[in-house]
């Protein structure tokens, strides 16, 4: 049976954490399927059409990396994918409480899909989505934190606002 993890977020926008996780985990996995969560109440700078292109764009080197989104509940999602696997990023010790509910809940869900914990690159455990946000909004170069690609989306979404 191949291993097929999902790595699921809001990527709004991806930044060089995300992408390490991915990295890492498509050299453990068969298949590494990124999906941008839908999330309807939130409002997001950027689009899921948008998220979905630049992950595209930055793991096109990753041949056994797919991207894609959802909505609904993750594990039904996971099932659909016939994905074994959910792999989530920790940052800080504030990140564990709210990961262990959301692991338990989908263990009662189903006890078949495991949840993998990979603990931040050290250079990127302070760094999230919306920090890069907040950032640029202020025209801080947020060149280190993100690849070039997302940079330049900031930059233009920035101009168009
Ligand atoms: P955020 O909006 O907080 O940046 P997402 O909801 O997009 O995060 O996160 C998707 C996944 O990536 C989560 O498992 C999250 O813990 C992980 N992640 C986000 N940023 C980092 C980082 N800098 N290092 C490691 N994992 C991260």
């Amino acid at each position: 049976m191949s291993s097929i993890a999902v790595c699921p977020g809001s990527f709004d926008p991806v930044t060089l954490g995300h992408l390490d996780i991915v990295t890492r985990g498509s050299k453990v996995f068969d298949k590494v399927i990124v999906s941008v969560l839908n999330n309807r109440t939130k409002q997001p700078m950027f689009t899921v059409e948008e998220r979905i292109d630049l992950l595209k764009e930055v793991t096109k080197d990753l041949p056994n990396v797919e991207v894609d989104y959802f909505d609904g509940l993750l594990i039904d999602y996971v099932k659909q994918k016939q994905a074994n696997a959910i792999i989530k990023g920790l940052r800080a010790v504030s990140d564990f409480e709210y990961e262990l509910q959301m692991a338990s809940i989908n263990r009662k869900l189903d006890d078949e899909i495991e949840t993998f914990f990979m603990m931040t690159n050290n250079q990127y455990s302070y760094l999230s989505s919306s920090i890069v946000k907040e950032l640029a909004k202020y025209n801080a170069s947020v060149s280190d934190l993100v690849p070039p690609v997302v940079e330049e989306a900031l930059r233009k979404k920035k101009q168009h606002t």
